[in-house]
C-alpha cells in the first residue's frame, strides 16, 4: 500500500480526484472534485479506505505513519481558517464523517462540532459574540459524540432534552435559551459520567482520534454488515474517514441547512427538489425534528414560506451550483449544503438515488439535453430496477377508502397486514406472509424488516427521510411523513385522523405515487409501456444482440410477454395445459388405464384440447418462433389426492376405489425429479408424446393452409441423457409429423431438439447434437442436477449457505457461472463443434436474472427465455452486455 494516508481538500485545491472513490470513499472523492471545481466547500482532508484494511488486518492498530500526517493536515486547514484545533480564544471545529466507496447506512452517524470543550466553548463564544450558538453546538456535540463513539444509548441524553422543554413550556430546540442549553451541557456530562462511569472526554485530540476510530469500528458492526451483504459490497472495501472544518447552520435566522436533488428522484421531472431548515445544524431536516420548508416555491404546498422567498440570494447561488454539478457529473445529483450568515456552502454531492421511473426519466432526458449518450442512457437503467415499473399499480376504478395521505416517497402499490417492527416484518416473511412495516420514522436499524415488508409507512421524516431513501434504493413502495397518522407501538395499532384504528394483522394498501393509505386491499392494473420506456427499449433493442424469448403456457401469457416485447416462446410447458378444467379427469383416466387401449382411449380425449391449446399460442405468437416442451414431470403428479376426488374417478372410470389407490400407490417415487419423467415418459408411453406430437403439427398445419401463417414448431423432448433416448423418440416424433403433413397436404418446416439440463447431456453435447437441431438450456433442473440438490428441499438449507456466504448468491436465483455455466458454455461449444448452425438458448429462471443474461451473451447464446414480466429485464440486460464488452 502506499505511503500517503491523507489527502486534503480546501480553498479551491484538493488532492484527492471524483475518480478516487475507491481509495477516499464516495464522500472524500467527491468533496475533493467539488473543491477543484470551484464550489465552496470547507476545508478538511480524508484518511483513505487503505488505513482502514490496514487497521483490520493488525489486530485494529493504524499505520505508525497516519498520526503525523493528520496532525500535517490538521495543521493546514487550521492556517486556512485562521483557527487552531483545541485553541481557547479562537478554536477549529470539525466533523468527522464516514464514507464508503458505495453510500452506506449503517456506518457510523457524522460527529459534528468536534473540538468543544468547557475551554474552547468560550473561545467559540468570543468570537461569535454568540452564547446560545455557542452551547447549542457544544450540547449537540455531546449528544452525538455520546451516542456514536461512547456508544450510549442516544435516547438517554435525548430524553433531558425534552424534560427541559417541558419544564421551559417550549417545542422546539430553537427555543431554548443560551443559560437552558449551557444547564443541559452539564445535565449531558453529569449523564454520562453516571453511565458510562468515565468522564466524557475534554481532550480535542482525543475526541479525534475516539471519533476517527468509532468510523473505522462501525466498518464490521452488524448493521453495516447486513447492509453490505444486502448489496454485495465486499468486506475488504473498507470505509474512509473525512474530518472537515465546521460551518454552522445554527447561528442564527440568517443560517439554515439543507438537502436538494438536482432533479425529482421520484418521477425523474427536470426540477430542482429540496428541503431545509432556518438555523438548524446537520441531520436536523431529515430527521424529522421540525417540518422541512421547501427550497422552492414550486415545491410546497404554500403553508411554509420556501428558501426562494427567505434567502432569494443564496437560493440563487444553489441555482447555478445545481447546473455546474450537473454539467460535471453529467449525472442527478444528491447534495447538502449549509448556509453561514447568509454564506453558503457545499458539503456533500453524489449519484442521487431514484426510482425506476425516474431513472429512466433522467436518462431520456438527459440524452435529449445533449448530457449524454443513447448508450449511456441505457447504462444509467439498472436492468433488475426495471422490475418496479413492470409491476401493477393500484386499479383506478375501484373505489378506495382512503385514511390517510403521506408523502409519496417511493412508487408502486403494496398491501398487506400491517406489523409495528422490523423484526415482525421478517418473522411474517418468513413464513410467507405479506406485510406493511409501519413506523414513526424508520433508521438503519430497521434495514432486514424494511427488506422482509411489500411496502413501508412512516409517521415522520420527508422525501429525503431515511425511510424514502432506502425504499427507493430497494424499489419498495414508500409513504412517509405521513402526519395523518398516530403510531402507538405499545397498543400495535395506528389511528388515522378520521379516527379509523388499525390493528396489527389489518390489511391496509399504500400507493407510493400518491401517498395515499387505504384501508382493505385494492386490486392493481398494469403498467403503461409506452413513452420514455417504450423509447428507452427502441434504444435497447438496436444495441443487443441476444434474443429474448418468453416461457409461457397459455395464449395470455403469450400475449402479455409479447407487450412486453418477447420475440417468441423459448419454453412452453405443455403439463400446465393438463392441469385445466375437466381435462384433468382425462388426464388421470389415461394415467391410471389398465391397458394400452384403456390410455389410447383417455388420449384421444386430450387431443383436441391440446390442440386447440397450441392453436391459441401460435395465434398469439403470430410467426415467431415457439418451442414446445413434451410432457416432463412424473407422472403421480397428475393423481387425485383426496378420497372425493378418487371416488369420482372411480366413477368415470367404472373401477373400484380400491383398484385406483393401488394404482397410484404403484406411480409413487422416492425421488421423483431424478424419477420416471422427462423422455423416459417418452420412451415407455410412447403413445403420450405421440398425441402431443400430433396436436402441435395439427395446429400448425390448420393455421398454415387455412390462415397462411408461417410457423416453424420447436419440438423439444425432455430430460435427454444419452443420445439414444433421443434418436428413438426423434424417429416417433418425425413418423407422427410427417403423417399429419402428409394428411393436410401442406409445406410445413419443424424442427427438433432437446432441453440440456443434466451433466451428461453438457458432457455428450457434441454426440445429443447429431440428433438435436436445437439445445435449450434448462438451468433449473441443470442447477438442482450438477450440485445434486433438490431445490424443493433446499429451504431448509440454502438460506442459511448464502448467508454464511458458502454460496455468493441463491444459484436458483443467479446461474452458478463457475460450476453450472461451465456446463453451459461446454455445452454450447460442442454442440456447435458437431452442429455450426444449432440453435442455442437457455430457459429457466436465469433467463431474467441481469448477470445470468449478460453471461448467456458472453458464451454466445442465441437467446434467452424467461417468465414475461422479465422480458423487458432481460432485454435491458443484453444490451448492457454490448456496451461493457471490451
Ligand atoms: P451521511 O453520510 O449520513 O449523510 P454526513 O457526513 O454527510 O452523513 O453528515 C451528516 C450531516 O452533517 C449532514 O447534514 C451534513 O451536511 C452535516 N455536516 C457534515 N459535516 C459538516 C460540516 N463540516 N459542517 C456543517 N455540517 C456538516
Ligand atoms: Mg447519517
Ligand atoms: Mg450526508
Amino acid at each position: 500500500m502506499a505511503d500517503k494516508y491523507v489527502y486534503f481538500f480546501g480553498d479551491g485545491k484538493a488532492e484527492g480526484k471524483g475518480d478516487m472513490k475507491n481509495l477516499l470513499g464516495g464522500k472524500g472523492a467527491n468533496l475533493a472534485e467539488m473543491t477543484a471545481i470551484g464550489l465552496p466547500v470547507p476545508a478538511g482532508f480524508t484518511i483513505t479506505t487503505e488505513v482502514c484494511t490496514e487497521f483490520y488486518k493488525n489486530n485494529r492498530n493504524y499505520p505508525a505513519a497516519l498520526k503525523g500526517q493528520v496532525a500535517e493536515n490538521l495543521a493546514r486547514v487550521e492556517k486556512l481558517m485562521g483557527k487552531t484545533f483545541g485553541d481557547a480564544k479562537n478554536p477549529l471545529l470539525v466533523s468527522v464523517r464516514s464514507g464508503a466507496r458505495a453510500s452506506m447506512p449503517g456506518m457510523m452517524d457524522t460527529v459534528l462540532n468536534l473540538g468543544l470543550n468547557d475551554t474552547t466553548v468560550q473561545g467559540v463564544i468570543a468570537q461569535s459574540g454568540d452564547e446560545r450558538f455557542a452551547y447549542d453546538s457544544y450540547r449537540r456535540f455531546i449528544q452525538m459524540y455520546s451516542n456514536v463513539v461512547l456508544d450510549l444509548d442516544g435516547d438517554i441524553l435525548e430524553h433531558i432534552l425534552e424534560q427541559m422543554k417541558e419544564k421551559r413550556g417550549v417545542h422546539q430546540d430553537t427555543q431554548l435559551t443560551a443559560a437552558d442549553l449551557k444547564e443541559l451541557v452539564g445535565l449531558f456530562k453529569q449523564q454520562v459520567k453516571s453511565e458510562l462511569g468515565r468522564d466524557f472526554p475534554e481532550d480535542p485530540e482525543e475526541q479525534l482520534w475516539g471519533a476517527i476510530g468509532a468510523v473505522f469500528g462501525s466498518w464490521m458492526n452488524p448493521r453495516a454488515i447486513t447492509y453490505r451483504k444486502l448489496n454485495n459490497i465486499p468486506a475488504e472495501w473498507g470505509t474512509a474517514v473525512n474530518v472537515q472544518s465546521m460551518v454552522f447552520g445554527n447561528m442564527g435566522d440568517d443560517c439554515a441547512t439543507g438537502v436538494a436533488f438536482t432533479r425529482d428522484p421520484a418521477t425523474g421531472e427536470n426540477y430542482f427538489y429540496g428541503e431545509f431548515l432556518v438555523n438548524a445544524q446537520g441531520e436536523d431536516v431529515v430527521a424529522g425534528i421540525r417540518t422541512p420548508q421547501p427550497i422552492n416555491k414550486a415545491g410546497g404546498d404554500g403553508t411554509l414560506p420556501s428558501m426562494e422567498e427567505v434567502m432569494p440570494e443564496c437560493y440563487g447561488q444553489l441555482v447555478k451550483i445545481r447546473a455546474i454539478l450537473e454539467q460535471h457529473y453529467r449525472d442527478m445529483q444528491d447534495i447538502e449544503f449549509t448556509i453561514e450568515k447568509g454564506k453558503l456552502f457545499m458539503l456533500q454531492t453524489r449519484t442521487g438515488k431514484r426510482t425506476a421511473r425516474a431513472a429512466v426519466k433522467v436518462a431520456i432526458d438527459m440524452a435529449a439535453e445533449g448530457l449524454i449518450s443513447e448508450k449511456e442512457a441505457v447504462l444509467r437503467v439498472e436492468p433488475s430496477q426495471l422490475d418496479q415499473l413492470l409491476h401493477p399499480s393500484l386499479d383506478p376504478a375501484v373505489k378506495k377508502e382512503v385514511i390517510a395521505k403521506g408523502l409519496p416517497a417511493s412508487p408502486g402499490a403494496a398491501g398487506g397486514e400491517v406489523v409495528f417492527s422490523a423484526d415482525d416484518a421478517e418473522n411474517a416473511a418468513k413464513i410467507g406472509r405479506k406485510v406493511i412495516l409501519v413506523r414513526v420514522e424508520t433508521s438503519p436499524e430497521d434495514i432486514h424488516g424494511m427488506h422482509a415488508a411489500q411496502g413501508i409507512l412512516t409517521a415522520r421524516g420527508g422525501m429525503t427521510s431515511h425511510a424514502a431513501v432506502v425504499a427507493r434504493g430497494m424499489g419498495k413502495c414508500c409513504v412517509s411523513g405521513c402526519g395523518d397518522i398516530k403510531v402507538d407501538y405499545r397498543a400495535q395499532t395506528f389511528t388515522a385522523k378520521d379516527g379509523t384504528v388499525i390493528k396489527k394483522g389489518d390489511i391496509i394498501t399504500l400507493d407510493g405515487t400518491t401517498g395515499e393509505v387505504i384501508k382493505g386491499a385494492v386490486p392493481t392494473v398494469q403498467p403503461e409501456l409506452s413513452g420514455d420506456f417504450g423509447t428507452l427499449m427502441t434504444w435497447v433493442d438496436q444495441i443487443r444482440r441476444l434474443k429474448v424469448r418468453t416461457n409461457a403456457d397459455t395464449p395470455h401469457d403469450a400475449k402479455v410477454a409479447r407487450q412486453f416485447g418477447a420475440e417468441g416462446i423459448g419454453l412452453c410447458r405443455t403439463e400446465h395445459m393438463f392441469f385445466e378444467g375437466e381435462r384433468i379427469m382425462a388426464v388421470r383416466e389415461m394415467i391410471l388405464a389398465a391397458d394400452l387401449e384403456g390410455r389410447k382411449n383417455a388420449l384421444a380425449k386430450i387431443l383436441p384440447m391440446q390442440k386447440g391449446d397450441f392453436l391459441g399460442l401460435f395465434r398469439e405468437m403470430k410467426g415467431l418462433p415457439v418451442t414446445i416442451r413434451l410432457l416432463d414431470p412424473p407422472l403421480h403428479e397428475f393423481l387425485p389426492h383426496t378420497d372425493k376426488e378418487i371416488e369420482e374417478l372411480a366413477a368415470v372410470m367404472k373401477v373400484t376405489t380400491a383398484i385406483l389407490k393401488n394404482k397410484a400407490e404403484f406411480l409413487h417415487e422416492f425421488n421423483p425429479m431424478l424419477g420416471h419423467r422427462g423422455c423416459r415418459l417418452g420412451i415407455t408411453f410412447p403413445e403420450i408424446y405421440d398425441m402431443q406430437v400430433q396436436a402441435i403439427m395439427e395446429a400448425a398445419c390448420e393455421l398454415i393452409k387455412n390462415e397462411g401463417y408461417q410457423i416453424v414448431p420447436e419440438i423439444m423432448i425432455p430430460l435427454v441423457a444419452e443420445v439414444k433416448e433421443l434418436a428413438v423418440l426423434k424417429a416417433n416424433a418425425i413418423r407422427v409429423a410427417d403423417e399429419v403433413i402428409g394428411r393436410y397436404g401442406v409445406k410445413v418446416e419443424y424442427l427438433i431438439g432437446t432441453m440440456i439440463e443434466l451433466p451428461r447431456a453438457a458432457l455428450t453435447a457434441d454426440k445429443i447434437a447429431e440428433e438435436a437441431e436445437f439445445f435449450s438450456f434448462g438451468t433449473n433442473d441443470l442447477t438442482q442436477t450438477t450440485y445434486g440438490l433438490s431445490r424443493d428441499d433446499a429451504g431448509k438449507f440454502l438460506p442459511f449457505y448464502v448467508e454464511k456466504e458458502l454460496f455468493p448468491v441463491d444459484p436458483f436465483v443467479a446461474l452458478d457461472q463457475e460450476g453450472v455455466g461451465q456446463l453451459v458454455k461446454m455445452g454450447c461449444e460442442k454442440g456447435r463443434a458437431t452442429r455450426p448452425d444449432i440453435k442455442l438458448g437457455i430457459c429457466g429462471e436465469h433467463g431474467g436474472e441481469p448477470s445470468s443474461v449478460i453471461f448467456c451473451h458472453q458464451i454466445g447464446l442465441d437467446y434467452v427465455s424467461c417468465s414475461p414480466f422479465r422480458v423487458p429485464i432481460a432485454r435491458l440486460a443484453a444490451a448492457h452486455a454490448v456496451l461493457k464488452e471490451k
